[in-house]
C-alpha cells in the first residue's frame, strides 16, 4: 500500500475537554505521522463549506454550529494506507458502535459530538487537506 495523506480533524468536545494530546497519542502510536497541525476557530459559514457533502442530511445545521462552535485541532496524516488506517484508529460514527480502544469509544459523547473528523477517500483527503493547508505548511 502506498503513503498516504489524510485530514483530521480534533473536534471542538474534545478541544474543550483537553483531550488534544491523547488523541495525537493514539493516532501516533497507530503509526500515523502528524506531518502539520494547527488549533483554529471556524465560521459557521467555513464549517458549512467544509460539510457541504452533507448539506441534505437532517443534522447539517446541528453539525455545522458544533464544528463552529469552539476552536478545533486540524491536522495532516501522514503514513501507510493512512487514509483507511486512521479511520480505523477512529472508530464508528456512532460511539455505541465503535470498536475498543478506538478514539470515539474512548472519547465521544454521543453521534454527533464525536470527537475527530477523518477523510474517507483520496479524493475527499485532497479537497480536505487543501480547505486547511498550504503545500508550504507541509514539511513532512
Ligand atoms: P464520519 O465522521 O464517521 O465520516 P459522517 O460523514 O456520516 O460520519 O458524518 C459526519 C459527521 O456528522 C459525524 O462525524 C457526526 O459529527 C455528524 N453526524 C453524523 N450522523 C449524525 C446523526 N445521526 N446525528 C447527529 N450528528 C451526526
Ligand atoms: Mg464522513
Amino acid at each position: 500500500m502506498a503513503i498516504q495523506r489524510t485530514l483530521s480533524i480534533i473536534k471542538p468536545d474534545a478541544t474543550r475537554r483537553n483531550l488534544t494530546g491523547a488523541i495525537n497519542q493514539k493516532l501516533e502510536k497507530a503509526g500515523l505521522r502528524i506531518i502539520a497541525q494547527k488549533r483554529i476557530k471556524l465560521s459557521k459559514e467555513q464549517a458549512g463549506i467544509f460539510y457541504l457533502v452533507h448539506k441534505e442530511r437532517p443534522f447539517y445545521d446541528e453539525l455545522c454550529s458544533f464544528m463552529a462552535s469552539e476552536p478545533i485541532v486540524v491536522q495532516v496524516l501522514e503514513g501507510e494506507d493512512a487514509i483507511m488506517l486512521n479511520r480505523k484508529v477512529m472508530g464508528a460514527t456512532n460511539p455505541v458502535e465503535a470498536g475498543e480502544g478506538t478514539i470515539r469509544k474512548e472519547f465521544a459523547l454521543s453521534i454527533g459530538e464525536n470527537s475527530i473528523h477523518g477523510s474517507d477517500g483520496e479524493t475527499t483527503a485532497d479537497f480536505e487537506i487543501g480547505y486547511f493547508f498550504s503545500g508550504l505548511e507541509m514539511a513532512g
